[in-house]
Order: C-alpha cells, then structure tokens, then sequence
C-alpha cells in the first residue's frame, strides 16, 4: 500500500489551490466592497457654488451691468481632489453635473451703493449658496464747460474778468456753484469736486491787451494865462488803464517864458506799453499886468486874500474892489449860508473863488484825511453851483503849518499836502497878515498892518477876513494908498506865489 499511488489522490491537489484562491478573491471582494460602503457613508455630500468672473464687480454708474453667473456641482469632501480647484468638471460628472443655479439680484446702477448678487442650488435635499459683491460708483470727473465772450481782452496788470464757465457731473447734476477759479501766471485754472472725490479740471489763457490810450489831464484847461511876474507851474497828468499813473512819460514840446508878454504854445504827448497814445495841446497867454498899467512901475504885486466867508460884509468889499478896479481872492466857507450867492457875484466880478472849508471845525476836518477831502468837495460842490466851476486852489483852515491839527490826527498835515499836490490842487498861506484874526480890531490897525506886510515884501499875499467889518472898513484906504505907491493887485492862480509857510505837524 505504501508504494501505491491512487488517481483520486493526484486530482484532489489542484481543487485546493482554486478554493484557495476563490476565497482570497472572495474576501478581497469583499473588503473592496465594505470599503465602499463605508467611504460612501462616511462622505460628507453637498452642493457647491462657483461664482464666475469676479467676487467683488465695480460697475460704473450708470452703465448696464450683466452679471457672469455661476455653476453648481454636486460633490462630496472624499472626491474634493485637488484638480477641482481648476474646475474640471469631468471630475464630478459621475454624480450629478450641474444643479441648477437660481440667482437673486438686485443691482440698480442708476443709484450708488453696493448690491449682492445671491445663487442658490439645491441637489438630493442638499443646498448650496453663494454670493457676489457689485459696487455701483462713480469714477467720472465732473466736466467744466468754458464760455468765450467774443473779443474780451484782460488789461495787462489787471485780474482776469471772468467770460463765464458751467460744470457738470453725471451723478451730482449742476456743480458750476462749486468750481473754483485761481489765476497764476496769465492762466486761469477751475477745478471742481464731485461728491465721490472726482476732480474735473480746465483752463484758459488769459488775452491780454489794451485799446484805450491813455488819459491826458491839463490841470488848468487847454487855454491859460498868467501875469508877467508870476511863475508858469506845468501841471498835468497822464492816467493809463492798464499802466496807472504814467504822468512821468509825459513829453512835452514847446516852452513858456513867463517874464516876457506873449501866447505860448505847449504840445503834450504821452504813450502807455501797448503803445497807445494820447496828445493834448494847452496855450499859455503871459498878460502884462493891466488893472492899473500906467502906476504898475515898482513891479511890487499884493494879493489881497480874503477867509471865512462870504458873509454881512461881502458885498461892500466888492464894492470897494469895484470902485478901484481891483481884483482879489475869496477863500470861502459854508458859515454863512445866507450869504452864499455872493460866490457868485466875487467869481462875476472876475475876483479868485477858492476852497477854504466847509464847516471851519478844526476836531471834524483834521480828524482824517478822508474827512478834510470830504469837506473840502463839500464846499467846492457849493462853488461849483455858484460859479460853475470847481476851484482847485484852497487855504487850510489855520495854514499849513498849524499845529492844532496835531490835537486829532498826528502827521496830518503832511499827509494832506503831500495829496494836495497830488490831486493837482495848489494850497496858499501867507507872508502878510492884516491882524484881523486877533490882536487888531480897528480899520486903522487893519491899514496899519497891510501898509506895513507890503512894504517888506515885492509880492505880498496878505491874509483879511471879509467876515470882519472893520477889515472890509480899512480896505478902501489900504487900496487906495497902494495903488498910489504903484502896487499893482492881482487874484491868485496856480502860477501865484504860494507863500508857504512850512509844514510843523
Ligand atoms: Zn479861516
């Protein structure tokens, strides 16, 4: 039996090695099979969302906005593969490709503000969402529209005057109230703000030019006189646009002399930058002195200058000035103004009308220089209306060289000299007094004063006030006696001497 070998025994060896490998397969079934099982449950399913295009939209305002949309998938953490960041769809295919996406959205572009874009998805009782952030803004300037005005020009040296401008925004509407204008170097730069923060800009050149020649002022007219004796002052001025004051560039041709009788021609001419001009012509009669020519020998001249009215005594002055053919200066006031038509009747009788003050109140008029130029055309606005014409000669109330105007305005005086000649006026004192103003109060001491101021004196400006009877009183003698020492009388004019006496405040 030990040597035998039956074919039952040889078949059975085979069927083991497949039952062994059946059950390996079996179990390896098996095991792949629970292993599903158990990947599929322990899976966490869901619906995913994703968004196309950008998370966060800026749409301007405005504009039409269309929104990219998203894509939905059915996906589980286990098959969350590293490729879906790519978003390869075939890898999702196997479940269910693409749930469909509900989007709600309320984006308005007409208003400004910031929308959500929501999506939603749902997929075997799962849902997914996600959202997008559109922003509605404005980013466009606003728009500054420039007016033209046909053939506006700006004078050099001059701000630019503005043609007119516009400006609006799409959003804010009408922003022309808040555009700013700054000019810099003959260029005038706007801007303005939206209320997003958007600056619009513009700008224009500034043209400029000047077509106005320059104003040439002859201060005494186009036709004076003067007496042999006096002095010729040329006074003008020359008044430009765009350059101001140019009297310096005055050219004048011709000259007076004014110790030799005769008519004397003056040519001015006078040019501004932009090469403009202007010219004037001014003839100057030198007179030989003829109030009383044959006794007008010593070559002595008075000026009898009389302050403070018209007044109760004005009238027999000018009769006693008519009697002896003789001619003086009033320097006027408004103190009595009952009196006020004898300004007419001294400028009628060929007499000199100048300013001396309106209401002669030394703390109103020496307050300001404002406030004694507004007295002073206070009282030549009343000469005009009697002589018509305005006097640019005038007396300071106290003379120049007082010093009560210190009480209320220090350096006044010097101030006020200084625009005297300035605005072409021409202030006279004096070198004789008649002491009327105090210490005398007779004609004879009147008389006796005059007699003696001009004795010591080749052109005497002597200083009366026609507002004191016994002034007015002296004067018939005074007169009389000069004239027959050969004085000769003449009024004041801007070529008389000026008798300063010196500026003290
Ligand atoms: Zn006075």
């Amino acid at each position: 039996m030990k040597n035998t070998t039956t074919p039952s025994q040889v078949n059975k060896k085979p069927n083991i090695f497949l039952r062994i490998l059946l059950t390996l397969v079996l179990i390896l079934t098996l095991l792949a099979v629970a292993a599903g099982v158990f990947l599929f449950v322990i899976n966490k399913w869901y619906v995913q969302i994703h968004v196309l295009g950008e998370d966060t939209v800026h749409v301007e305002y405005q504009e039409p906005y269309t929104d990219a949309g998203a894509e939905a998938v059915f996906t589980g953490t286990l098959f969350d593969l590293p490729a879906f960041d790519a978003w390869s769809s075939k890898y999702y295919d196997f479940v269910d490709s693409a749930p469909a996406v509900t989007v709600k959205s309320d984006v308005d572009t007409q208003s400004l503000g910031t929308y959500l874009v929501s999506y939603e998805a749902e997929a075997y009782g799962r849902i997914g969402t996600a959202h997008r952030c559109v922003i509605v803004e404005d980013t466009t300037p606003p728009e500054i529209h420039l007016e033209t005005i046909e053939d506006h020009y700006t004078l050099p040296g001059h701000p630019y005057e503005e043609e007119g401008y516009t400006a609006s925004d799409l959003h804010d509407g009408d922003l022309t109230d808040s555009v700013k204008a700054e000019e810099k170097d003959g260029v005038v730069y706007y801007t303005v703000t939206d209320a997003s923060g958007n600056t619009g800009t513009a700008s224009r050149e500034i043209f400029y030019d000047d077509r106005t020649p320059p104003e040439l002022t002859l201060n005494g007219g186009k036709k004076v006189s003067l007496y042999v004796g006096e002095t010729w002052r040329d006074s003008y001025k020359a008044i430009d646009d765009a350059d101001g004051d140019i009297t310096d560039k005055v050219k004048v041709k011709g000259s007076v002399d004014d110790t030799t009788p005769g008519t004397y021609t003056l040519n001015y001419s006078v040019k501004d930058s932009f090469g403009n001009k202007s010219k004037a012509q001014r003839t100057v009669v030198v007179k030989r002195i003829v109030n009383d020519e044959s006794k007008a020998s010593s070559g002595k001249i008075i000026y009898l200058t009389f302050d403070d009215g018209p007044g109760p005594y004005t009238e027999e002055l000018l009769d006693t000035l008519k009697k002896y053919n003789v001619r003086a200066t009033f320097f006027v006031t408004h103190g009595f103004p009952k009196y006020e038509d004898m300004i007419a009747k001294e400028a009628a009788a060929g007499h000199t009308v100048a300013v001396h003050t309106y209401t002669h109140r030394y703390e109103d008029i020496y307050a300001s220089t404002d406030a004694y130029w507004s007295d002073f055309n206070r009282m030549n606005d009343i000469i005009e209306s009697q002589t018509g014409k305005r006097s640019t000669l005038f007396r300071f109330p106290g003379g120049s060289s007082n010093t009560v105007s210190a009480n209320y305005s220090q350096g006044i005086m010097t101030k006020l000299t200084k625009q005297a000649g300035e605005k072409g006026y021409t202030y006279f004192d004096w070198n004789v007094s008649s002491g009327d103003a105090g210490g005398t109060s007779s004609p004879s001491g009147v008389y006796d004063n005059c007699v003696a101021g001009v004795s010591s004196h080749d052109k005497s400006v002597i200083l009366c006030h026609d507002i004191k009877s016994y002034t007015v009183e002296a004067m018939d003698d005074f007169i009389e006696w000069a004239l027959k020492e050969g004085y000769t009388f003449l009024p004041l004019s801007s070529y008389s001497p000026t008798a300063h006496h010196g500026v003290n405040n």
